[in-house]
């Protein structure tokens, strides 16, 4: 009998690299694997005002630990906020993490570290790891997609198709040049590829930043994503021939369910509802007041941000649809630090009889609630997993990073969306909305393909599924490591 693993878990701290990593530390603790979760000092105080924060308290086997982001009060009011974050992680949080490892490892009843796995944008822990002498493991936190896309930004750059000459080029047509020469992806729309071929930086950093996170991945024993092997074949086997180990363990929501069901540990229970924003309840029982399939819930994750003029045109689509709807719109969604605040009062008014507007709300939860017949989403990963495990279709609204692919893969690939422009018009939402939910022959070949992703979902999640199994390829590996 060997040593027992232990990892030490480092996401880049905002909500959509925070939940997939708590869903993996609940994974790998369900199957043996001692568990230590570093969250920096801001997010551990600001998980303890929560409900949820009962829950840093860990348990048997499952510790959640600490280190300090070096940002200063002025970094964290500045609309910059997210670079200085990154630049002061990277500049500073290195040592803190080895001496973590350390002192962990001379603690009474722990196991030394015996692994670190990390999210995406955090690969100096990459550093951390091999100063600990253990070896890395990445949990990318986009589709397969997204990520070959990530990595071929920097030939996107070397070949001139990016940085953008000027302004005009981002409305020119520029952005439909095709691409169709990355291994595994679909000939695409050169905007599709990323939102950081937009940039007119001439030194580029976001997508250097990007093309170099992506690409360090190489350096870690393991790529881990939170997809399912028939939901992208071609890219995951395109993906193999750069990366050979690769663990695709998704959905992550439908691996914990799947777990909670499989007779073991409990995987919900130390993380399960552990959010940075209080989770508001009360629009759990609004849904179940609601008819089957016929609430539209809006939700564009933890870091998009909209301006006043969007959110009014966006508003008034929701307003023209007739339909009931649940809407998160958390503190920050909206441009000047704003949320529901900014919707307009006659809006607020007309629609308050049929809608629910939440700053934030247990989303798995409501997208499996049978009331809820479709998804305004900004097509993030998290949520477009979330939403392909809960079988429901999606009204997409891409603007960052990987969600334009993500978007593309919906709509075309898998069948279970509608794009919307990027320059939102009300008409247009209130349309795309009707197409989905209505009754269309649209929205009936959309719910039939999101009931057989969500049929296939469930399957690669369960005992003998794909995910399942990789699960326990990688579970297996990191023993390996701790003997
Ligand atoms: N989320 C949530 N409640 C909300 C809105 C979002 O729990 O009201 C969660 C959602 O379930 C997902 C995450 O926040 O797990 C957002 O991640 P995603 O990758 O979709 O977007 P990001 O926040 O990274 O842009």
């Amino acid at each position: 009998m060997g040593r027992r693993a232990h990892a030490m878990l480092f996401p880049f701290p905002c909500s959509g690299h925070i939940n997939p990593t708590l869903k993996l530390a609940e994974l790998l603790h369900s199957r043996g694997v001692y568990v230590t979760f570093v969250n920096t000092e801001h997010n551990h105080e600001r998980l303890l005002q929560t409900t949820g924060g009962l829950r840093l308290r860990g348990r048997d086997g499952f510790r959640f630990e600490a280190v300090p982001d070096g940002l200063s009060e002025e970094d964290r009011r500045s609309p910059d906020r997210t670079v200085r974050l990154y630049l002061s992680l990277k500049r500073s949080c290195s040592a803190p993490l080895v001496a973590l490892a350390r002192r962990l490892g001379e603690s009474d009843g722990v196991p030394p570290v015996t692994c670190v796995v990390l999210s995406g944008l955090v690969s100096f822990a990459l550093d951390a790891a091999e100063e600990l002498a253990v070896p890395a493991f990445v949990l990318w936190g986009t589709s397969a997609c997204g990520f070959v896309c990530t990595l071929r930004l920097r030939q996107l750059r070397e070949r001139g198709y990016t940085p953008l000459k000027d302004e005009s080029y981002l409305t020119n047509g520029y952005l439909d040049t095709p691409i169709d020469w990355i291994a595994g992806i679909p000939p695409v729309r050169l905007g599709d590829v990323s939102s950081f071929v937009r940039t007119l930086d001439p030194q580029c950093f976001a997508l250097r930043v990007e093309e170099d996170e992506a690409n360090s991945c190489a350096k870690a024993r393991g790529l881990i994503l939170n997809t399912f092997e028939d939901l992208e074949p071609d890219v995951l086997d395109a993906l193999r021939a750069e990366f050979p180990h690769v663990y695709t363990i998704g959905p992550l929501a439908a691996a914990m369910h799947a777990a909670a069901h499989d007779g073991g540990d409990h995987p919900g229970g130390a993380a399960a509802g552990l959010s940075l924003w209080e989770e508001d309840a009360a629009c759990v029982a609004w849904l179940d007041a609601q008819a089957p399939g016929s609430v539209l819930y809006i939700s564009f994750g933890s870091l998009a941000v909209m301006s006043p003029e969007q959110l009014a045109e966006l508003a008034w689509g929701l307003a023209a649809t007739g339909r009931p709807f649940l809407w998160a719109v958390r503190p920050g969604l909206v441009a000047g630090d704003r949320g529901a605040d900014a919707l307009p009062e006659e809006f607020v008014a007309e629609t308050r009889d049929r809608c629910f507007i939440a700053e934030w709300c247990a989303q798995e939860q409501v997208l499996r609630h049978p009331a809820v017949g479709g998804f305004l989403t900004h097509s993030g990963w998290n949520s477009t997993t979330e939403s392909i495990w809960a079988g429901v279709p999606m009204v997409c609204w891409p603007g960052f990073a990987d969600q334009y692919i993500n978007a593309k893969y919906t709509c075309g690939e898998w069948g279970v969306g509608l794009r919307l422009d990027e320059a939102l018009r009300r008409e247009q939402v209130a349309a795309h909305v009707e197409e989905m939910m209505g009754d269309t022959e649209k929205a009936r070949e959309m719910r039939r393909n999101a009931a057989r992703w969500k049929a296939e979902a469930e399957a690669a999640a369960a005992p003998g599924g794909s995910s399942y199994q990789s699960l326990d390829r990688l579970v297996e590996e990191l023993r390996l490591g701790a003997d």
